[in-house]
Formats: C-alpha cells, sequence, structure tokens
C-alpha cells in the first residue's frame, strides 16, 4: 500500500455527528380518530452534521404516538440513537444510497427512523450540489400540490364551521372526514350533513382507518356514495377484504394502512385491491420507497394520493417534494401537517395558499430550521421538564 496515499486526506465528506431531539408541539384543537385522539404532536428531528460543515436535517413523526403504527418518536430516537448512529459515522454522507444499503441490512424494519435518516441524507446532498430534493426524483412535474383538510373535532357543527373557514379562506376545499368511532348509520348522518353543507364547493371523502367489519363496510360504501361522498380511505383492515369491496362498489376505495412498503404495494397492485393509494413516505420506509410504491400503482392503474403521517415542516416539506415528481397524482395530497400545530418550528413557514402547498424551491428540503424555537420546544429543555404531556416518555434532568 503506498502510505503516502493513506496520509492525503480523503476529498469525501464524512459523517461527524448525528443528533437528535424530541419536540412535543400541541394542536390547534384535539384530532379524533378511530384509533386515537391527539391534543399534541411529537416531532423527532434528526440532524446529520458532516466534516464539510453542511448540516442535513430529517424528520420522524407517527399518528397518536403508537395507536397508528408500529414507531413511536422515542423508539425512533433510540433507534437512531443506538443503532444507526454509529452505522452512519464517518460514512460518506454523498452516497446516500449505499449509507441506506447499510443501514438495510444492520437494522430490519423501522420504516419511519429510516425515513429520517434517508431524507436528512438527501437534505445535506441537496444543499451540497444546490439542488432541491425534488431533483433527485427526476425533476417535479408540478410546483405546488392540492392540499386536503381533516374534519376531525368529533362534533358535526363544528367541522363544518371549520370547513366554511377553510373555503372562505381558500386554504381547503377538499374534506377527509374521519369516521369509523360510531355506529355506522350516525358516521353516514355526520358526512351527509357536511356534504350538505359545503355542496359543490368541496370534495367530502372519509378515513375509516380499519375501524369497520366488512359487515358495516358493506352497508356503509353505498350509504356513503348517495350522500356524496367520492373516496373511502381504508375501510376495512384487510387486502382481501378490500378488494371485495373495490370489486362490489362503484365508490373509490383507497388503501393507506395497508401499503406499508414496496413490496405490499405490490401485492395489492397484483390483486388489483383497490383503486387509489395512499403514499406516505415514512410509511413506505423512506422518499426513494415511496417512489417506488408511486411507480407500482402507475404501472397497475391505481391513482394516487400523497398521505401524511402528519409530519411538521421538515416530514411535509420532504413528502412534497417526492409527490412533486409523480407523474400523475389523480386526488392531491393531505400535506397540512404543519397546519395542525399551534407553534411554527421554520424560520420560513411553508406556503399554503389557494387551496395549494407550494414546494419549497431552494436546496435540498429548501426549508431552515429556527434554532430558538427548536430549543424551546425540546422535550428535554430544562424549562419542560416541569410539565410533560401526558404518556409521554421524559429524559433525565
Ligand atoms: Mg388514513
Amino acid at each position: 500500500m503506498d502510505i503516502t496515499h493513506t496520509h492525503v486526506p480523503n476529498q469525501a465528506p464524512r459523517i461527524e455527528r448525528v443528533e437528535t431531539l424530541l419536540l412535543d408541539i400541541p394542536t390547534i384543537r384535539p384530532h379524533r380518530m378511530s384509533v386515537a385522539t391527539m391534543h399534541a404532536q411529537t416531532l423527532m428531528i434528526v440532524r446529520l452534521w458532516s466534516s464539510d460543515s453542511i448540516v442535513g436535517i430529517g424528520e420522524g413523526t407517527t399518528i397518536g404516538g403508537m395507536s397508528y403504527g408500529p414507531e413511536s418518536p422515542e423508539g425512533i430516537k433510540l433507534t437512531i440513537d443506538t443503532y444507526m448512529a454509529p452505522l452512519l459515522k464517518d460514512g460518506d454522507p454523498t452516497r446516500v444510497r449505499a449509507l441506506m444499503a447499510k443501514l438495510g441490512k444492520l437494522v430490519k424494519g423501522n420504516h419511519f427512523a429510516k425515513c429520517a435518516v434517508e431524507t436528512a441524507l438527501l437534505d445535506a446532498q441537496g444543499k451540497r450540489v444546490g439542488l432541491p430534493l425534488s431533483e433527485f426524483f427526476g425533476g417535479r412535474m408540478r410546483d405546488r400540490l392540492p392540499v386536503a383538510w381533516t374534519l376531525a373535532s368529533g362534533d358535526t357543527a363544528r367541522d363544518i364551521a371549520e370547513a366554511e373557514q377553510m373555503l372562505a379562506g381558500r386554504r381547503h376545499n377538499v374534506f377527509k372526514l374521519k369516521i369509523g368511532m360510531r355506529a355506522v348509520r350516525d358516521d353516514v348522518a355526520h358526512v351527509a350533513a357536511i356534504k350538505r353543507a359545503v355542496g359543490d364547493r368541496a370534495s367530502v371523502r372519509v378515513d375509516v382507518n380499519m375501524a369497520w367489519s366488512e359487515t358495516d363496510a358493506v352497508h356503509g360504501l353505498p350509504a356513503l356514495a348517495d350522500v356524496g361522498c367520492d373516496l373511502v380511505e381504508q375501510p376495512t383492515a384487510h387486502a382481501a377484504s378490500l378488494a371485495r369491496l373495490t370489486r362490489r362498489f362503484p365508490i373509490a376505495v383507497m388503501a393507506d394502512e395497508s401499503v406499508q412498503d414496496p413490496e405490499t404495494a405490490f401485492q395489492l397492485a397484483s390483486a388489483r385491491a383497490v383503486d387509489v393509494f395512499a403514499v406516505k413516505t415514512e410509511q413506505a420506509g423512506g422518499l426513494f420507497a415511496a417512489q417506488r410504491v408511486g411507480t407500482i400503482a402507475d404501472a397497475a392503474g391505481i391513482e394516487l394520493y400523497g398521505g401524511t403521517m402528519l409530519e411538521g415542516s421538515i416530514g411535509t416539506a420532504s413528502a412534497a417534494h417526492v409527490f412533486s415528481t409523480f407523474p400523475k397524482l389523480q386526488w392531491g395530497t393531505e400535506l397540512f401537517g404543519p397546519l395542525l400545530l399551534t407553534e411554527e418550528i421554520l424560520v420560513e413557514p411553508l406556503v399554503y395558499s389557494d387551496f395549494q402547498l407550494t414546494v419549497p424551491t431552494g436546496p435540498g428540503l429548501g426549508v431552515t430550521l429556527d434554532e430558538d424555537r427548536l430549543q424551546f420546544f425540546r422535550r428535554d429543555a430544562a424549562h419542560r421538564l416541569v410539565s410533560v404531556p401526558a404518556g409521554a416518555v421524559t429524559t433525565g434532568v
């Protein structure tokens, strides 16, 4: 071996430090779903510091702690700190695919944690080469994405008032209602009242979050179609059941919880189990995985919808970059996560106007964290240790 060569500093940058933190941010109102009611959202933020002074940012966020999926913000933090950070340290951050393949070999599952790390690597690489993240996915088809709003206060009159406010402000004209907590007949009445109020000014859709049995769905789907509902998201849990419902009723059926990664997307597509896929970057296992889910849907003639894990601004921006590159996005997106939170963590908030989210154009994610707010909202900030949200895990003083 040439000894002089080994002493020449490597030109490729190295990952020097991996930082994770949990931010607890209140929601603007209780968010009621069949699986949980949320009063606050916990964002797990990861930052990768490299030797070329570039810092990449990623986010891992779940819905209602662990009530929706298999990972929690605390678990994502632990997985990154304990198992991923040592594998990333001293790695070449410009080799995003290679690093993620290495992580994939040594860490099974943990899609949300992988998505957060991959986002941070891509954000850093975008900043390094001066390109928006969307360019790594073939370039954007659109600069603005339609954004649905979820009406989930649990109260019909309050939901109608909220819908009217969103329409008047031209912020949303697509409403998704969270149902499945009450009897099918009561849920249908709730949907009917809201559709009657908004009429042709808005599209009304529902998300059952797997709460129905197939018998419930057999009654629910035609009744929902009758009252003007356009789309039913994950009415039942199992793929075979979704396939039967999709064949039996003309109303569009969408899979969300069933689309866990490209492999499950392929199985659903092979069985033509649904009409639409909700693509979620975290659930799919990362941004490249989400792109593969989109490609599988496209090849199978399944329509697409850009889903959310109610991420904050970082996760929302990263998903927006990926969804902006989908050749077809027939059902728009629901990237409203930051709007559900009372506090902003970016220097410049994401722009929502005229029923759409503007995909940032700067290098990487194209967003900048507000350091002061980050330090203020972190769970282990000294001033917060006195009042920790119920059920949250505290770190030591
Ligand atoms: Mg859903």
